[in-house]
């Protein structure tokens, strides 16, 4: 019989869900908008602590918003994270603005206040700065921010793989003038596709929704004075978010148990190290990572095989965005005084991937994981 597949991080649907969905059919709601879509950037909203939220077709096009919404045009310059997934700064590529790469610290894996800081004194006036708290473990936010505030630009916050992390307390997404989720499949919490824009800015917020439904103009035609985008949630999609967001805790508990279980099971293979987390914030864990020691023989691809053998999914470090073909004639500021490796988000990509961290997962699958691990070193 062939092995049940252990995934990385698979949807977990609960069936509440399907109610809001149902509510849709029966009233016939299925079209982009109507109540559902209402209500979820409310939810949302009021979970993350910010004022407003427009929901939308997905992350990528948040972000994509976001860069529109603070006049980013091309030929501009944005700061981006440089270990991230690429939908981070593919929307800057849109607008035919150029991104400029920031490596990664160590404590936390987010961008380095100390390369932004470089970054600056190279171009003075980016006309944003974007970030992500990669793998829900929050980035040195008092730092960045300070920074960035120095110089007058404004930050966009990638929270897609962060919803429910907090720093200090507040929800990751909230400090920056705009904070993005995705609703992706293996996210936290999944809509099948989806994402959120998020700002204290209601007439932002208004204006991203307007751009995001083809800019239409209030006349009694279809005007146009704007190029706008199909970038609106549909009121299908935002039952399964509505239905999803009341398990959010239930979650981020299970994804803080699965990190929690790794650590103490590798604690005393002295090589391996969990990927870090920020004393100031409290993680969602949505992805538990390893790294290997420097100069040891094993290798992040010899662990991966050895899971893939038994039908455990698990994945690589983001590749860093100026060591992609397409970002290779891109600037980067690399953190100096890097252990031997070129730049820090070089160093974890060569060392490091993402464990299995699927919620659904059995006390018998996390032993069965551990095991094949363990067996490794
Ligand atoms: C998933 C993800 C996105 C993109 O979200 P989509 O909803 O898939 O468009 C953006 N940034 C990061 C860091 C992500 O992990």
């Amino acid at each position: 019989m062939e092995k049940k597949r252990i995934y990385l991080s698979s949807p977990t649907m609960h069936g509440e869900e399907q109610k809001f969905v149902q509510e849709a059919f029966d009233t016939n709601w299925v079209a982009p908008l109507g109540p559902n879509v209402n209500e979820f950037e409310k939810e949302m909203a009021a979970y993350a602590g910010t004022l407003h939220a427009a929901a939308l077709s997905a992350g990528t096009a948040a972000i994509h918003l976001a860069l529109k919404l603070l006049n980013v045009r091309p030929g501009d310059i944005v700061f981006s994270s440089d270990l991230t997934f690429a939908a981070t700064c593919n929307p800057i590529t849109y607008e035919k603005a150029i991104p400029v790469f920031i490596d990664s610290e160590e404590d936390t894996w987010n961008m380095s206040p100390e390369a932004l800081k470089k970054a600056f004194e190279k171009y003075p006036h980016p006309k944003a700065v974007i970030f992500a708290h990669l793998y829900g473990t929050p980035a040195k936010i008092d730092e960045i921010m300070e920074i960035c505030k120095e110089h007058n630009v404004p930050v966009i916050e990638d929270a897609a793989e962060s919803l429910s992390s907090t720093y200090k307390g507040k929800q990751t997404g909230t400090f920056g003038t705009f904070g993005i989720y995705s609703f992706n499949g293996n996210k936290i919490i999944t809509t099948s596709g989806g994402g959120m824009l998020v700002s204290q800015d209601g007439e932002a917020i208004e204006k991203a929704r307007f751009l995001a439904t083809q800019a239409r103009d209030k006349a009694r035609f279809y005007q146009h004075s704007q190029i706008g985008y199909n970038y609106r949630m549909s009121n299908i999609v935002a039952g399964v978010g509505r239905g999803q967001l009341l398990h959010l805790a239930e979650h981020k508990r299970r994804k803080n148990e699965i990190y929690k279980q790794y650590t103490e099971a590798f604690r005393d293979i002295n090589v391996i190290a969990m990927n870090p987390m920020n004393p100031q914030g409290d993680a969602n864990n949505w992805l538990s990572c390893m790294t290997i020691a420097p100069g040891e023989k094993i290798t992040p691809d010899d662990i991966m095989d050895a899971l893939e053998a038994e039908n455990i999914e698990s994945r690589p470090i983001w590749k860093p965005m100026h060591l992609q073909p397409v970002y290779e004639e891109c600037d980067f500021f690399a953190q100096e005084g890097t252990k031997g490796a070129k730049s820090v988000s070089e160093d974890i990509f060569a060392r490091g991937f993402c464990l299995p961290s699927d919620i659904k997962n059995t006390q018998g699958d996390m032993e069965k994981i551990i095991e094949i691990v363990r067996k490794c070193f």
